[in-house]
């Protein structure tokens, strides 16, 4: 095949939504279409179901083991899928947002009953903050819910989006009749069924049609004539120029658990979503057509099988095609690097490949090269963008519980900030080291992998910060920043990459601090232009 058609092919998206919306079980319907899985319950679930830390243990060896759910790839249609897993857990967002810079398109699952929740508000704002193309699944159609003009009003709202349904239910709930597709044109009927994977449709191409009475009865077939005229009376028609600028979102309706609507949604999105887009190094625009290798670090999965300390870095290819026992320029370290077995991702395992091509996931053993945000070329100087950290919402100082074993410490410190497990401040005035953490969790996954990976011990101590925010002036020699730094020195911290970062101890503070200081910005995103 040629390498222009194997970039044309290929679809890299993430799914995501606030937990329990039905991500795993819409991930697992996608797969059985793929022909990837042959059954139900074959895709782990990656929730922390209580919130603590041994939880997320488990999870994370038996991922080591049976290897990430953290790319699953299918092949449906001629079309290579590869779907990036984003944790729904709010305190591992960080993650999530990471990965999103990896996508080249989302599907956004709302629960019917619940609507738009809290993590979906935050996801969405990143993704529209990058104008990635969102294809909404309205999920739980099987049960009873919100009325559907009523949610998409909620999600245009919410979520600061512009929609326009691609389907539209029959019913609701226990009346689940159906569901129609505005695409094609045709009835699916609701079974109940949760087995049946492969649906029956009646076209029906004109909605006057009396079959579309014999199908699912007068009453719901007249709701359905009157509310598929108020769609096209208020919702714009569907554009895909639009769609993939992020200006237009299209809405399906579905129940993933009866694997219902679901394929309505697998071929809407084939049809509709990118292939693998153009990405901005800081050098330069990078098309993926180009012939030249590049790719970037977006994850690093530590195995946590004692015996086998390597660790996985997630790389995503960019442009040209990837080769194995090719030598690789690592821009940051600028060093040459070859990999002999490079994995590529399947369904439920990994392989090692010998060629990927843009919109790909390789995952490279890594004793420690690697960081997130890495650049990988084929010697061309590219640094690309858009891994910013973004301000912690917890700080507590980390100190060594054993004088014996600092180096443990400072390496195992190391390593996890690399993972981008949590970030690492240097406060300037007496080199203290704070852990700065989205959520309460991670503090505890921290000093239990630093026992049991590095053998070294840890305590926290708190400390009182509002937010993290990097320090952005236009003259570090002006008489204000100066000043700044002399009155604020308590507060100052660098961060892993030296960057200056003020710790505002309430919000109140920060704003006294920016009046005082006007030409100094505080941005709460490390990376701002
Ligand atoms: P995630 O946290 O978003 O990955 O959600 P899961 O896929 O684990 O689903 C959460 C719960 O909702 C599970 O108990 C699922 O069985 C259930 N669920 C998922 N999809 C549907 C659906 O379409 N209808 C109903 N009734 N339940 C569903």
């Amino acid at each position: 095949m040629k390498f222009k058609d194997q970039i044309a092919r290929r679809r890299t998206f993430g799914i995501i939504s606030h937990p329990d919306a039905g991500k795993t079980t819409l991930t697992e319907k996608l797969l059985l279409y793929g022909g990837a899985i042959q059954e139900a319950g074959a895709v782990k679930s990656n929730k922390i179901k209580k919130g603590a830390a041994s939880d997320f243990m488990e999870i994370e060896r038996q991922r080591g083991i049976s290897v990430a759910t953290s790319v699953l790839a299918f092949e449906y249609d001629g079309i290579k899928v590869n779907i990036l897993d984003t944790p729904g857990h709010k305190d591992f967002a960080e993650d999530t947002f990471r990965t999103l810079t990896a996508v080249d398109s989302v599907i956004v699952v709302i629960d019917v009953a619940k609507g738009v929740e809290e993590q979906t508000e935050k996801l969405v704002e990143v993704c529209r903050m990058r104008n990635i193309p969102m294809i909404v699944f309205i999920n739980k159609m099987d049960r009873e819910g919100k009325d559907a003009f009523d949610l998409m009003d909620e999600i245009e709202q919410k979520l600061n989006l512009r929609v326009t349904p691609l389907s539209f239910p029959i019913g609701m709930g226990y009346d689940l009749k159906g569901i129609y597709n505005i695409r094609e044109n045709d009835v699916h009927l609701f079974t109940g069924n949760t087995t049946k994977d492969h649906k029956t449709t009646t076209e029906i191409s004109d909605l006057q049609d009396s079959r579309l009475d014999d199908l699912v009865g007068n009453k719901a077939a007249d709701t359905l004539r009157e509310e598929l005229e108020l769609v096209t009376g208020i919702y714009p028609t569907f554009n895909r120029e639009e769609y993939l600028n992020g200006e237009l979102q299209p809405v399906f309706f579905g129940s993933a658990l009866h694997n219902f609507g679901v394929q309505e949604l697998l071929d809407g999105f084939i049809a509709i979503a990118p292939a693998p887009r153009p990405k901005k190094a800081e050098e330069r625009l990078v098309a993926p057509d180009e012939k030249d290798f590049s790719g970037f670090v977006f994850k690093i999965h530590a195995n946590m099988d004692p015996r086998h300390r390597d660790r996985l870095a997630f790389i995503k290819v960019v442009s040209g095609t990837f080769e194995r026992n090719t030598a690789y320029k690592h821009v940051r370290l600028n060093k040459n690097l070859k990999f002999s077995s490079p994995n590529a991702f399947f369904a439920e395992k990994k392989e090692i490949v010998d060629e990927s091509f843009p919109g790909d996931i390789v995952g490279l053993h890594d004793t420690g090269n690697f960081k997130i945000g890495d650049t990988l070329t084929s010697g061309e100087e590219l640094h690309y963008k858009g891994i910013p950290s973004f301000s912690p919402e917890h700080f507590r100082y980390i100190n060594n519980a054993d004088p014996m074993k600092s180096k443990q410490l400072a390496k195992g410190i190391d390593q996890l900030m690399d993972e981008g497990v949590a970030q690492l401040f240097t406060l300037e005035l007496n080199g203290r080291k704070v852990i700065g953490t989205v959520g309460a969790l991670q503090f505890e996954v921290i000093q239990y992998r630093l026992e049991h990976e590095y053998g070294a011990t840890c305590s926290y101590e708190n400390l009182n910060v509002y937010k993290a925010c990097w320090v952005d002036t236009a003259d570090t020699d002006s008489d204000e920043f100066k000043d700044f730094k002399r009155v604020k020195a308590k507060f100052l911290a660098h961060d892993k990459r030296g960057q200056l970062v003020f710790f505002a101890d309430s919000s109140f503070s920060l704003q006294m601090t920016q009046q005082k200081y006007p030409s100094i910005k505080f941005h709460f995103v490390s990376e701002f232009e």
